[in-house]
């Protein structure tokens, strides 16, 4: 008798064992289960080169970026086309694990929790939301210069283009692309996943915080002689910009009132305004997590502070972030949050909508409307409007030192007050130049082909 008791006893303890052993699975099933599926390791999906081979990639006008053919991961004719979207759609072999092919290998494999994947040459047709000719015009306006351009609809968040270069072909990888200095960072994603020192598009920061600490600011002039003690050193221009206005500084891009203005206002402020802006968070774009910038502000020395509120110093800004909240100045303090994935179109399943997020508050209204003023007037007064036909456009240039014995970082951002058009912008092109020359042209050329 009581060696039935036991083995009753032993049974049930191994009843538990199985039943919780099925929970865990059950679990982890529910909780992992897409990512086993659309893993480099399942062989329905990736073929023994790696590649995933199921779905295709179009863009926002139904043209194919990339497919599958006869067990082959292939990208779109044209040469150009193929690196100026390399970023967007990725690699086959997960190099750019920013591209669709990796971060939205989920959607391309077309898996659900109850129908599993639905294997190769059958996944999802992935709509993203760029237009891959307005790439191409990125990609060549560029012009073989690393950097990175992007626009984006700051009402619904719809990324219209986005390019990073270097790029290469897909098509024909080239055998030098790990080791040649001219393919640095191609696998990166510049607008997405870097940081650069942002130069004087940086004063448009400094700018809301003068606007809302300094009363007085719209009435005050100031005189630059070319140059400023300030602190405990020096802050030059490029030239003596004599009597301004805030308008006529912002304008002139004058370091001297932009850092005496810094520094009036004290690195705690500066910093607060910083991270309002959301220059030091990350978005999240369709899941993609961008990279954040960083401000050493707090407790800086006066002239290092000066330096910091023109854009220098330790300033250092994610192309993204910059771009999003030119879209807030534009309309009122809050923008769209960028997204890539315009519709997925699943084997039998009805379309998922994509939601549109707003971003906080990165401007109050008032400050973003005043902002946005001058920024227009940046284009009239110094950008010129022809190189900007039939647009009511706001921009910031920026020229940003990177090093004694380095061309500075070409900046360009703004926006389009236009209801049919309502689109913020971003250029960076690294050792470009002057922002206003080299970069100015790089977004006349897109801007012109965004609104055609
Ligand atoms: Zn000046």
């Amino acid at each position: 008798m009581k060696k039935i008791e036991k083995r009753a006893a032993l049974c049930l303890v191994l009843a538990g064992f199985l039943a919780a052993g099925l929970a865990l699975f059950l679990f982890r099933f529910a909780a992992d289960g897409s990512h086993w599926a659309s893993s480099p390791f399942n062989r329905h999906l990736y073929n023994s080169e790696g590649a995933l081979i199921s779905g295709t990639v179009l863009d926002r006008n139904g043209d194919m970026l990339s497919t599958v053919q006869d067990g082959k991961r292939v990208y779109t004719n044209g040469k150009t086309r193929r690196k100026a979207t390399l970023h967007v759609v990725g690699d086959p072999y997960g190099n750019i694990s920013t591209g669709a092919l990796s971060a939205f290998a989920q959607e391309l494999t077309g898996y659900t929790l109850l129908g599993g994947a639905y294997g190769a040459e059958k996944g999802s047709d992935l709509y993203l939301t760029i237009d891959a000719g307005l790439n191409e015009t990125a990609y060549e306006a560029l012009n073989g210069k690393k950097g990175t351009v992007a626009v984006y609809n700051y009402k619904t968040g719809e990324v219209l283009c986005l390019v990073s270069a270097p790029s290469y072909d897909p098509r024909s990888i080239p055998q030098d692309l790990e080791t040649n200095e001219k393919y640095e960072g191609a696998y990166l994603n510049r607008f997405l996943s870097s940081t650069f020192p942002p130069g004087s598009v940086f004063k448009t920061v400094t700018l809301a915080a003068a606007l809302e600490q300094l009363p007085d600011l719209e009435e005050r002039t100031w005189t630059c002689e070319g140059s400023a003690q300030i602190g405990g050193g020096m802050v030059t221009c490029t030239a003596a910009h004599g009597e301004q206005t805030i308008s006529e500084a912002l304008a002139n891009s004058c370091n001297v009132v932009f850092g005496q203005l810094a520094a009036e206002l004290g690195g705690d402020t500066l910093n607060r305004y910083v991270e309002k802006a959301g220059l030091t968070d990350s978005y999240s774009v369709s899941g993609i997590s961008t990279a954040k910038g960083s401000f050493d502000l707090k407790g800086v020395a006066d002239n290092d502070l000066a330096w910091a509120g023109v854009g220098q110093y330790h300033d250092s800004v994610n192309p993204c972030s910059l771009m999003v909240y030119m879209g807030a100045i534009a309309n009122g303090g809050k923008a769209a949050v960028p997204c890539l994935i315009q519709k997925v179109d699943r084997p039998g399943l009805p379309d998922l909508p994509q939601f549109t997020r707003s971003t906080g508050r990165l401007l109050n209204r008032e400050t973003a409307d005043k902002i946005a003023d001058m920024m227009v007037n940046n284009v009239s007064a110094a950008y010129g409007t022809k190189r900007f036909p039939d647009m009511d456009l706001g921009a910031k240039s920026g020229t940003a030192q990177v090093g004694a014995d380095q061309k500075p970082h070409a900046w360009f951002a703004g926006f389009l007050r236009d209801e049919e058009h309502p689109y913020a912008f971003v250029v960076l092109v690294e050792n470009g130049g002057s922002g206003a020359e080299v970069a100015g042209t790089v977004a006349s050329k897109v801007l012109k082909a965004a609104v055609q």
